[in-house]
């Protein structure tokens, strides 16, 4: 059977970088991706034999561990019934009614296949529904690869945005609003320089993509707050945070109601779903109900709905408290673990998320979590990889945890990070 090196060798040549999604080729920390060939639980086996213990969990989709045997079993259940139908079926009707039911602030939802695609149409739908072009994100907030999510700030200009990558025309993403995570005075100052143009607020209610960064105190309350004074619609991209940070997401562990949310990964059981959801008022608009067109000829495809039913039904069933103690416990005892090598390291938890930043700190919004040391966390990366425990490969991610990871795994991962040399 290949290797990993033998296949990363031919997928260079066959796939740009050797992948299809960037962060997986490892590059930031200088090492080549392992081809995994299966994975049960907390565990994945490489093309090498190597057993790991895995902390991405496919990016954040497997909470309930890799290869659960009640999702496995309705995935395959379901294929055998046809892989695509092309035609409504009933999995799409239980699976919009669950989320319905246990997402507070969603009266209808529209299935997709990623949540880039959750993400675009939900901010198609503000627009329309605003009549208003404009939308703010953070700094550091990632919602997907459309291209007007995909702005940076430009010299110095706050309120100016510059694509992110070559291929985006500056006039896409030249309404794109920046201001920075936990930054209510810069979102108030964008709304007023943008009076009746801002069409939506774009926020990960805790935010994944620069690390794990949490909402201060009042920060969600206030975007809240801001978005009814000025007519703009208040969007939670919960396609990490849905189902994991509660059942209900971050919306009922915070308390706010969002205009429309944005999920994926969890609910697809690790298939490729996004859906988008929210009060009946907007989500009347999309087509064929409403004017707002947005299609797809996989959308709600019947194995996907399968498994994300089965994945949600399973997690019905599931302590979430408990699973937040335990990972607590590991990420501490890894926090000192970095410490006592002579590390500033600060620790950003919530729920079975969590980032070790090699930072004094506080992290509290990208500049802060820019200062994290790289080269140190590529080491960090190296080492525990070889003793058998993959985290993230960036400094930048999250660590995930299961409800499929054991003890065991936790010591296994304490005395891999007790021997790494940095
Ligand atoms: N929003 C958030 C918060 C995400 O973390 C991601 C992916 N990591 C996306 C949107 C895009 O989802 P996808 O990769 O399925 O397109």
């Amino acid at each position: 059977m290949p290797d990993s090196k033998n296949l990363f060798e031919r997928a260079c040549r066959v796939l740009p970088g050797g992948v299809n999604s960037p962060v997986r080729a490892c590059r930031s920390v200088g090492c080549d991706p392992l081809f995994v060939t299966k994975t049960a639980g907390s565990k994945m086996w490489t093309a090498d034999g190597q057993e790991l213990v895995d902390y991405i969990m496919s990016w954040g989709p497997m909470l309930l561990g890799h290869a659960h045997p009640a999702v496995e079993e309705a995935a395959v259940r379901a294929v055998r019934a046809g892989a695509s139908f092309g035609t409504p079926c009933e999995d799409e009707v239980l699976l919009a009614e669950l989320l319905c039911e246990i997402l507070p602030s969603v009266d209808m939802v529209r299935m997709v296949n990623s949540g880039t695609e959750a993400t675009m149409s939900a901010l198609r739908l503000a627009r329309a529904y605003t009549g208003r072009d404009k939308v703010i994100k953070f700094h550091g907030g990632y919602h997907g690869h459309s291209d007007c999510f995909l702005a940076s700030a430009g010299s110095g200009m706050a309120t100016l945005s510059i694509p992110g990558t070559p291929g985006v025309p500056e006039t896409f993403v030249a309404g794109t609003l920046l201001a920075h995570y936990n930054d209510l005075a810069g979102v108030r100052q964008l709304f007023e320089e943008n009076p009746e143009e801002v069409a939506a607020v774009f926020v990960e209610p805790v935010a994944g993509n620069m690390g794990c960064v949490l909402p201060g105190e009042g920060w969600l309350s206030g975007l809240r707050a801001l978005c009814d004074e000025f007519g703009a619609l208040l969007v939670f991209d919960e396609v990490i945070t849905g189902f994991r940070v509660d059942l209900g997401g971050a919306q009922k562990r915070f308390g706010i109601d969002p205009d429309l949310t944005c999920l994926g990964k969890i609910i697809g059981g690790g298939f490729p779903v996004g859906c988008y959801g929210g009060k009946r008022k907007f989500m009347e608009r999309i087509a064929p109900c409403g004017d707002v067109y947005q299609a797809g000829t996989l959308s709600g495809n019947p194995v996907a709905m399968a498994a994300g039913l089965a994945t949600l039904r399973e997690l019905q069933k599931q302590d979430y408290a408990a699973l937040e103690k335990r990972t607590l416990e590991l990420a501490t005892e890894l926090k000192s673990i970095l410490e006592s090598k002579g590390l500033p390291v600060t620790l950003n938890h919530v729920a079975s998320i969590f980032t070790l930043f090699l930072t004094e700190g506080p992290v509290t919004d990208f500049p802060s979590a820019s200062t994290a040391d790289g080269e140190t966390f590529a080491k960090y990366y190296a080492q525990m990889r070889a003793a058998g425990v993959n985290v993230a490969p960036s400094g930048f991610e999250c660590s995930f945890t299961s409800f499929a990871h054991t003890d065991e795994d936790f010591e296994k991962t304490l005395e891999a990070a007790r021997a790494v040399s940095l």
